[in-house]
């Protein structure tokens, strides 16, 4: 049994996720689109965080949340430049979805995310610029479904074809008391 201490910070990790973020109250964002479509999936409120929907053994429907359905798509904000994973409503995800015409060409686009009211789960609605950056100027598209992964605490692994890795992994991380089961 031995301990490996070292004089020097610990490790990066081998990818860092970019920010998961949420528009607050009458935020009004200017995003320059960076990823080629959106990222959809079902998720719950549970314990004051956003965790993925499950498809077996879901521990956010064992104890009777709604599923949510929400969107991620990434982008440099324009007040900051600073790179984001920007989470959507489904009101907001189908805006993008009517406003251009292409889905899974939203690269270069320039949108404007504006939330409505005083309230930060107040009406989020998404309005194009009509305008386009070149490629070039922007970061390179993120592999959103590995940041999601990684800010759910998951890796890939966990996409099996059957999800079971997946449920099982996710339900222990939020309910430490369940038992591994033996299948
Ligand atoms: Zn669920």
């Amino acid at each position: 049994m031995t301990i490996d201490f070292r004089h020097v910070p610990p490790p990066a990790p081998d990818h860092p996720h970019l920010p998961l973020v949420r528009v607050p109250a009458a935020g009004n964002w200017l995003i320059a689109l960076t990823c080629w479509e959106l990222l959809q999936t079902g998720t719950h409120f549970v314990g004051r965080r956003t965790v993925p929907h499950l498809k077996e053994r879901c521990p956010g429907c064992k104890v009777g949340k709604p599923v949510r359905y929400e969107a991620y798509a990434s982008g440099v904000r324009s007040s900051d430049k600073k790179h984001l994973i920007i989470a959507l409503t489904p009101t907001a995800a189908r805006d993008l979805f009517e406003a251009l015409p292409n889905p899974n060409q939203l690269r270069g686009h320039i949108v404007t995310f504006t939330r409505h009211g005083k309230q930060s789960n107040g009406t989020l609605r998404i309005t194009t610029e009509g305008s386009m950056l070149s490629h070039d100027r922007l970061p390179p598209a993120p592999d959103l479904l590995a940041h999601m992964l990684d800010i759910w605490g998951l890796d890939a692994s966990h996409l099996g074809t059957d999800h079971q890795g997946y449920a099982h992994d996710v339900a222990r991380e939020l309910d430490p008391t369940s038992t591994p089961d033996a299948s």
